[in-house]
């Protein structure tokens, strides 16, 4: 594939930003060469400003569960925008995208909108220490929250891909509040609130880890936060940024059934527009401004493109069978690639939760951050860049989830799984 016009720009766009990106992992440091500079995208496609077409299992990192430039996201974007791009002031438009993410949620009993998920997080844990009145946070290994401070410790995904255990610029003092567990480690849960239990102010976790490779909660994780946290008077916090209307229609608490204190999301609840929000039990959202005294405010919150993109996704989502159709899609991919991993002699550990697909190149399942890092990242990078030259492009680094969308139908999936059994057969 010529890939030179996207050569140049990067080339250029390294002298103007920091590596060249607005996002650390888009610069391709974890699997070598340098990224395709995108024109335009459609459906399931992303075209590069060289005219090569990829079938894209990035969404821009899982907004698009409907693909790129879905027709009806599309036509109400179109309509909305000849209304003003915003406005600083509420519209009905905040009212609709609450109600389609409570009835969805209903431990959602109150959301406030912002504009990240980094935002979400950082917003969730000030209101649970702010409710506690306590001031330490448990989060675990391996698991991402963003990028504010107090949660920049052990956090896996684009820090894991570029070897960061932490970064420079967090103070100490800051992190000096969190704790970290191994995920899936509820003994070690158990000691940190033995140790500390009435300092905790809440335990925030991904419920499905998805920024470390694709890691699933084993039988009584999320159950054992969930009475640890109520026996201790700490508050638990789901992050759902990711795997909201990603695992399940009504999210990771939704399959389950384990109900969060707060729940923070962003992604599909923005379909493809910058849109965060956190929410949950009315009793402690009536504790962020104005009702309460929590301060946090946002410019363009609730911005009226972004709450039209998340309400037409969330809409046409709910449609018979719609969201089934891209898990039914994801379990064909991750049994097949599974499988041509095997046929190749590749050791390859496919995992798949309703929309999302990992694979780690390991001998043995991974269940923490701890063995997801031992996993061999020299022939993830063979294996993407073989993809990448059959059309097929994969996030760019083991450490991400792949993400389906609607628009992946049998073809797509046939045609990821012929340039797998290939790449594979390659790279063995
Ligand atoms: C992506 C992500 C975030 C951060 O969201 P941004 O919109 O990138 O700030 C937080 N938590 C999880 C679980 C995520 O996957």
């Amino acid at each position: 594939m010529n890939r030179q016009r996207s050569s140049h720009l990067f080339d250029a766009a390294r002298g103007l930003m920091p590596g060249g990106v607005s996002s650390p992992v888009r610069a391709f440091g974890a699997v070598g060469g340098s990224p395709f500079f995108v024109e335009r995208a459609e459906g399931p496609y992303l075209i590069d400003v060289d005219d090569n077409r990829y079938l894209d299992y990035v969404l821009s990192w899982g907004p698009l569960i409907l693909g790129h430039a879905h027709p009806t996201v599309v036509a109400a974007l179109q309509r909305a925008i000849h209304r003003g791009t915003s406005y600083g002031a509420p519209t009905e438009l905040e009212l609709d995208l609450a109600r389609l993410i409570a009835e969805a949620m209903p431990s959602i009993e109150m959301i406030r909108f912002v504009n990240s998920g980094t935002e979400a997080t950082m917003s969730a844990l000030r209101l649970a220490r702010a409710f506690t009145g306590r001031s330490k946070i448990l989060k675990f290994a391996g698991c991402y929250h963003g990028h504010a401070d107090l949660l920049l410790v052990q956090a896996g995904s684009g820090v894991a891909t570029l070897g960061l255990p932490d970064s420079p610029g967090v103070p100490a003092a800051t992190v000096a509040d969190t704790l970290t567990a191994p995920y899936n480690d509820l003994d070690a849960v158990d000691r940190l609130f033995a140790a500390a239990g009435a300092e905790i102010a809440a335990v925030i976790v991904e419920p499905v880890a998805a920024n470390m490779g694709l890691v699933l909660p084993v039988a009584g994780f999320l159950d054992g936060i969930r009475r640890l946290t109520t026996e201790h008077g700490a508050l638990l916090v789901f992050d759902e940024v990711l795997t909201g209307f990603r695992v399940h229609p009504g999210g990771a608490q939704g399959r389950y059934g384990v109900i969060p204190d707060l729940t923070t999301l962003g992604k599909v609840i923005g379909g493809g527009l910058p849109v965060g929000a956190y929410g949950g039990r009315g009793e402690i959202m009536e504790l962020v401004a104005p009702a309460g005294p929590v301060y946090q405010a946002g410019t363009l919150s609730g911005n009226p493109l972004a709450m039209t993109a998340g309400i037409e996704t969330l809409r046409a989502l709910r449609e018979d069978l719609v969201w089934e159709g891209v898990a039914d899609a994801c379990e064909r991919l991750a049994a097949g690639i599974g499988a041509a991993a095997t046929a190749a002699g590749v050791p390859g550990q496919a995992t798949r939760v309703g929309t999302l697909l990992g694979l780690y190149f390991a001998e043995a399942p991974v269940a923490s951050w701890e063995q997801a890092k031992h996993a061999d990242t020299r022939r993830f990078a063979s294996f993407h860049r073989a993809m990448l030259e059959r059309g097929v492009y994969l996030p760019p680094s083991q450490f991400e989830t792949w993400f389906l969308s609607t628009a992946h139908g049998d073809a797509e999936i046939e045609f990821t799984l012929a340039a797998a059994r290939a790449a594979f057969a390659a790279i063995a």
